[in-house]
């Protein structure tokens, strides 16, 4: 997954822009990149590894800037994949930041290949600005959808063509894309938390398939893609997203509540003591399940907040590490306790399982674990790191044979059904192929070809 933020019309745009990206870090921690345009036109990037906190971009100036946090969903984490892609062609620069992942980029960069197109990086994304150089199109909006004809799979896009700036979503809507102001100026960003950090205010979000353009005359919207039909991630409600956000018509918190209670309701466990979260991620879900279960909320896990998201390390070995780095149990609420432990999701298990034996470790006496989604049995080809089916420990065992796996007294996961219907504007217009197997598009010929690199 990643996070995007772009800025037009501001004299403080590469700061804005910095700040914006903080408010994404979640959305991506291996690498980040700010491109700037100056008032002479001239488009400069900065790119780093890691975090955006504790790096400057000095040097960058200018009134449009647009950036990008990056975590690969699979393929390599080098500085050449780090985002914006920033790029020359016939005198004029492009840059671009992408969230998604293509599903025929494959395909769609051996036929640029074909005609002597030269890659600098292994990201699909960087498919896109190849289709872009070509485009003999005036308008920039008609670049991009030229560009984009063709395209399959999930994209949502922050484009700088000259000193114009366009923002646009794939036809399905799968990753999140706002809109804001702040004063004269135009905002954009993967969730509306990045336009709270900034002080803008939020004007609406980028539709499915829109393409919007900014520049001197103002804004431009346009729908120049094939419709299709809609399928916003229900994993971003879920678990990707930030709480303090609003996407896809409405409030994570909300969501996240609603799939808490939910929980309650299918997979209830009125004999115990306790509920506490896997923090942060199922905060939200695990307060809603100790409201509707009437049971205290306790704070059982604490987690260092200066340690990445376990999953988000590309290898099993840096996954494995960062569970007690990552987290501790507090012996004081746990002790001689029948708890609940309210977790988002169980990928690999792998987090779950070491902190099952954690909680255990700290003296509870019977855990009960509960999952605000479903089981997650096949792979995401849209951006978000499930990429192989062998690696989902859904995909192998049985409810049953998980919860003996991970060591709990009893685990329950949240229906399907009942996760649609917890997230606003639901149960209809969803992506829940990792979870029902109900893929939108058909799924790449060679998967392996994703992990060739992925731009989201
Ligand atoms: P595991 O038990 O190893 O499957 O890890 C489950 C934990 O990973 C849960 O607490 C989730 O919040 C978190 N998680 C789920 N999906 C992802 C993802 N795509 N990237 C990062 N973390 C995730």
């Amino acid at each position: 997954m990643c996070g995007i933020f772009g800025v037009r019309g501001h004299p403080d745009a590469v700061h804005l822009t910095r700040l914006g990206l903080y408010s994404l870090q979640h959305r991506g921690q291996e690498s980040f990149g700010v491109v700037a345009v100056d008032d002479a036109g001239t488009a400069r990037a900065m790119k780093s590894m890691g975090l955006v906190a504790g790096t400057d971009s000095n040097g960058l100036r200018g009134t449009l800037a647009i950036g990008h946090t990056r975590y690969s969903t699979a393929g390599s984490s080098t500085i050449e994949n780090a985002q914006p892609v920033l790029a020359r062609s016939r005198g004029g620069h492009l840059a671009l930041a992408h969230n998604g992942n293509l599903i025929n980029a494959a395909e769609l960069r051996s036929e640029l290949e074909a005609t002597g197109s030269i890659f600098a990086s292994t990201m699909d994304s960087e498919v896109i600005v190849h289709r872009l150089a070509k485009s003999d199109a005036a308008a920039p909006e008609q670049r991009l959808a030229d560009a984009l004809r063709n395209v399959e799979g999930a994209y949502s896009l922050l484009v700088g063509i000259g000193d114009t700036l366009l923002a646009a979503r794939d036809p399905r809507g799968w990753r999140p894309l706002v809109m804001g102001r702040l004063g004269e100026a135009f905002v954009f960003a993967s969730e509306t938390c990045a336009l709270d950090i900034i002080g803008a205010r939020f004007d609406r979000e980028i539709e499915p398939g829109e393409i919007v353009a900014v520049d001197d005359a103002g804004v431009r919207s346009s729908s120049p893609l094939p419709a299709r039909e809609l399928r916003r991630c229900v994993f971003e409600h879920v678990y990707f997203a930030r709480p303090d956000s609003h996407i896809f018509g409405g409030s994570v918190d909300r969501a996240r509540r609603e799939l808490g209670r939910r929980l309650a309701r299918e997979h209830p466990a009125p004999r115990a003591d306790l509920v506490f979260s896997v923090p942060d991620s199922s905060n939200s879900a695990a307060l809603g399940f100790a409201e509707e279960g009437d049971l205290p909320y306790e704070l059982a896990l604490i987690r260092n907040h200066y340690v990445g998201r376990t999953f988000i390390q590309p290898t099993q070995a840096g996954r494995d590490a960062q569970v007690r780095v990552k987290y501790n149990a507090v012996r004081e609420v746990l002790d001689g306790k029948s708890v609940v432990m309210v977790d988002d999701s169980i990928v690999r298990g792998t987090t779950t399982r070491g902190l099952v034996a954690m909680v255990r470790a700290a003296g509870a006496r019977e855990v009960h674990l509960r999952v605000s989604s479903s089981p997650v049995t096949g792979p995401c080809y849209y951006g978000i790191d499930t990429p192989s089916r062998e690696e989902l420990i859904a995909a192998r065992l049985t409810v049953p044979e998980i919860a003996a796996h991970l060591g709990v007294d009893s685990l329950g996961y949240l229906s399907l059904q009942g996760m649609l219907d917890s997230v606003p504007n639901g149960p209809n217009g969803f992506c829940h192929a990792c979870f029902s197997g109900d893929y939108p598009t058909p799924p790449p010929t060679d998967p392996d070809k994703l992990r060739f690199g992925c731009g989201c």
